[in-house]
């Protein structure tokens, strides 16, 4: 089909913006023309009318369209493709309760904002932070939209975790299949290399240092965006600008045969994830839709990282229950 693609950016004049709205309009997703649909708050428009200008400017042949504006309802009005990117930071002396409130007033109105207008075949990825539980508020005040069609981003972390064990064993980022994000996307989650493959071979087995596996690379992952801001004076932007896009495609265009990806997906009580819970798990995706690999054996060192994970995002739920926000 020609019709434009329409895919909504929300917080589309930040920092991952900046690097997220380049690789749209190159055409990252396809060669399907695509129109963008940009939400921002008032006070950041002016600067992201800047950011449209240099769109404008690189007259990129599958960028059919740009709008900006404020009011999620007419920006998201026949969107296949929501990106939420912007979120409410953490700022000094915000108790994690006042940055849960924060969010939770932006995503109850995008997600009633999609209920309302969106296409009926839009797909929702949240990057922006606390991602899964973001995802979760925006689900439940969605009732009309399929719960499948929410997922908050976790593949950055999944991407790192490659990255990670390529270095460790001199393979390429391209031998390793198989990885797996669990959890959430904090420092909880769970980077799984005993489903891994490097070169065929079980990820775990072929690096045969459980030390390291313990010490070094789960939080390495884990801790990698702190990593990046100490390194660079600012957190990571155009790493995970990659990485929403490729979730995105993956999504849209179906995952790698012989292998899967992570993505933070509803629960539905698979490897005992408590139920309605947006947690990430190994899946493959094809025609639009996900499924979670099922049938993998848990050992008890995984067991108990999954469930540190599932329990904190059941706390973040439970939060914002209490606040009335789902
Ligand atoms: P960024 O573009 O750097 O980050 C946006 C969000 O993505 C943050 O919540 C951030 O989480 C999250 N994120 C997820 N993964 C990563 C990662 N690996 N590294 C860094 N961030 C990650 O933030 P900016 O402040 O530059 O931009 C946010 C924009 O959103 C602003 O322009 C603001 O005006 C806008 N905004 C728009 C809203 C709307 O459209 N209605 C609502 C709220 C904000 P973390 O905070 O943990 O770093």
């Amino acid at each position: 089909t020609s019709e434009p693609l329409k895919v909504a950016v929300t917080g589309a004049a930040g920092q991952i913006g900046y690097s997220l709205l380049f690789r749209l309009a190159s055409g990252a997703l396809g060669d399907r023309p695509i129109e963008l649909r940009l939400l921002e708050i008032e006070p950041a428009l002016k600067s992201l009318e800047g950011v449209v200008m240099e769109l404008d400017d690189c007259a990129f042949p599958t960028l059919a369209g740009v709008e900006i504006g404020a009011d999620a309802e007419k920006i998201f009005d026949g969107v296949n493709l929501a990106l939420l990117v912007g979120a409410r930071p953490r700022g000094p002396g915000m108790e994690r309760g006042d940055l849960l409130s924060a969010n939770g007033a932006i995503f109850t109105a995008q997600g009633k904002a999609l209920n309302a207008v969106a296409a009926d075949d839009v797909r929702i990825g949240v990057t922006g932070n606390p991602a899964n539980t973001n995802a979760l508020i925006a689900m439940t005040n969605a009732p009309d939209i399929p719960r499948e069609r929410f997922s908050a981003l976790t593949r950055l972390d999944h991407n790192r975790a490659i990255s990670q064990l390529a270095a460790k064993t001199g393979a390429k980022v391209t031998d390793i299949k198989k990885m797996t994000i669990w959890g959430n996307h904090s420092a909880t989650q769970y980077p799984d290399l005993f489903h891994a493959e490097v070169n065929g071979q079980n990820a775990a087995e072929a690096v045969g240092d459980q030390a390291w596996l313990e010490n070094d690379f789960i939080p390495t992952v884990a801790k990698r965006g702190a990593a990046i801001i100490e390194a660079r004076g600012s957190s990571s932007a155009a790493s995970a600008a990659s990485a929403t896009i490729d979730a995105a495609r993956d999504w849209l265009h179906g995952s790698a045969a012989d292998d899967w990806v992570s993505m933070a997906v509803v629960s539905h009580g698979e490897y005992d994830v408590p139920e309605g819970l947006i947690s990430s798990f190994p899946v493959t995706t094809s025609g639009g839709d996900w499924s979670i690999v099922e049938g993998l054996e848990i050992d008890e060192f995984s067991r108990a990282r999954i469930d540190a994970s599932t329990a904190e995002l059941a706390d973040e739920r439970n939060a914002v229950t209490e606040l009335g926000l789902i």
